[in-house]
């Protein structure tokens, strides 16, 4: 078999065809490419389920009391959500509409965790009428206000209290959420989250389960983890004395993934090995009973299974300077490359084993100069009409899409055994107008 570059950061169903292109689920992505248009995103359910079924054995083999909660603002879809359902995974939201997405899948109520630093009253409102399992409650504010809500409804709502422990866990700087210096959290060295565990616990409306870290994203180190664990741990079993009675908890999600094949990430196995000896250790440690443990991976479980699908246009080759290949999507359906300094990989669809012939970066199409997705790849050569896929493009990418440009966000397909499902179909200029008041 010849041999594709790249294919560990591709979907895990990637090959090649007779014809020489690059198939995923065993679809033809050229193919697919003529018949939805570019750009296109391709999601492969083999991958999507091979990472549940990682981070479920993974977890559940060495800390057999624990759940898995996809974090849905990776990407979210009634389609995914019926995915998760049947792999046994829960779901993570952070607004009323990620909510929204999980009700139109019907998820089970009892399976959503609801995070976020400002939620509305309208949003707990949604979230309690839903009957949702957990609410991740992030300021005093909050307490009050779910508290307050609840009581309204009648219902003890359980809860886990956000708490920041001021460690780095060597990510980007826009997505550090450990450190002490961000929004995210009652901040543990400050003695704040002491406090804002004791007004939880006299609220009478809230069922305060224990609490939740996360420290960001991604981590390609374990170490952070096993630094978090026992400090935090530490602080539920200082508040036993004021009633805490620890049941859950969760270091969040944050686990990486490949994006360059010179940075690999942990196996979730490693994860799940470290991070279940760390909390066993700590409780042990602490006189803790072992809680139900809550991991919460949103790229890890979608970013590999998704790859974007652009056509080339025009190429701007400025000698002994740069080779800029335009494809006709960019920044709007993927904004990391501009907002982190992303790296990706990037195959020739039509012909990914041909050879390099010397470095690409691959340009979008929107009208900013740091509107570039891959910087300085080999690439073989590339002419109009060629297709390119961007590998690891399943998380965050169209969850955080954009009409910049008044651009249509691109057709979202599920590929499997040959047959490619369509779950999200182009906008058009009318989804573009619906919105307008002429
Ligand atoms: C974003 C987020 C996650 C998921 O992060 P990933 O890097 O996608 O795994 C998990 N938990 C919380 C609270 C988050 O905000």
């Amino acid at each position: 078999m010849t041999e594709i570059p790249n294919r560990e950061l591709l979907p895990m169903t990637a090959d090649l065809n007779d014809a020489g292109r690059l198939t995923i689920g065993g679809c033809d992505v050229v193919s697919l490419a003529e018949m939805y248009g570019t750009p296109l995103y391709v999601y492969d359910e083999h991958t999507i389920r091979e990472m549940c079924r990682a981070f479920v054995g993974g977890f559940g083999t060495e800390y057999p009391n624990s759940h898995i909660a996809y974090s849905s603002k990776a990407f979210s879809s009634p389609a995914l959500a019926k995915i998760l359902e049947e792999e046994h995974v829960g779901m993570d939201v952070v607004t009323g509409g990620e909510l929204a997405i999980a009700r139109a899948a019907e998820f089970p109520a009892p399976e959503i965790n609801f995070h976020g630093n400002n939620k509305g009253r309208a949003e707990l409102e949604e979230a309690l009428d839903y009957g949702i399992g957990l609410i991740t409650v992030d300021s005093m504010y909050e307490i009050d206000l779910l508290d307050e809500v609840a009581h309204n409804k009648g219902i003890t709502q359980p809860v886990l209290l956000r708490v920041s422990p001021s460690i780095d866990g060597h990510t980007h700087l826009l997505t550090a959420t450990g450190v002490l210096d961000q929004k995210f959290g009652f901040p543990i060295e400050t003695g704040q989250a002491e406090e804002a565990i004791k007004h939880a616990l006299g609220k009478s409306n809230l069922d305060v389960l224990g609490v939740h870290f996360h420290l960001g994203s991604p981590l390609f180190e374990i170490e952070p983890y096993t630094e978090a664990i026992p400090y935090v741990l530490e602080l539920v079993a200082k508040m036993r004395e004021h009633g805490l009675n620890q049941r859950v908890f969760s270091p969040g999600g944050g686990f990486a993934i490949g994006y360059v094949s010179d940075t690999p990430p942990p196996e979730i196995s490693e994860y799940a090995s470290a991070i279940s000896a760390s909390v066993r250790e700590a409780c042990d440690r602490f006189g803790l009973d072992e809680p139900r443990l809550i991991l919460e991976p949103g790229r890890a479980i979608i970013g590999r299974a998704g790859v974007a699908v652009y056509t080339v246009g025009g190429t701007k080759d400025i000698p002994g300077v740069r080779k800029y290949v335009s494809v006709d999507g960019g920044m709007g359906d993927n904004i990391r490359p501009a907002l982190y300094g992303a790296g990706y990989s990037v195959v020739k669809a039509n012909s990914p084993a041909e050879a390099p012939t010397g470095d690409v970066t691959i340009a979008g199409k929107y009208c900013e100069s740091g509107d570039l997705l891959v910087k300085d790849a080999p690439m073989p050569d590339l002419a109009p009409g060629d297709v390119v896929a961007i590998a690891s493009s399943g998380a965050y990418n169209l969850s955080m899409a954009s009409n910049y440009n008044m651009s249509l966000r691109p057709a979202v397909v599920l590929v499997k055994d040959g047959e490619a499902k369509l779950i999200r179909r182009r906008e058009t200029y009318d989804d573009l107008l619906a919105s307008s008041v002429m």
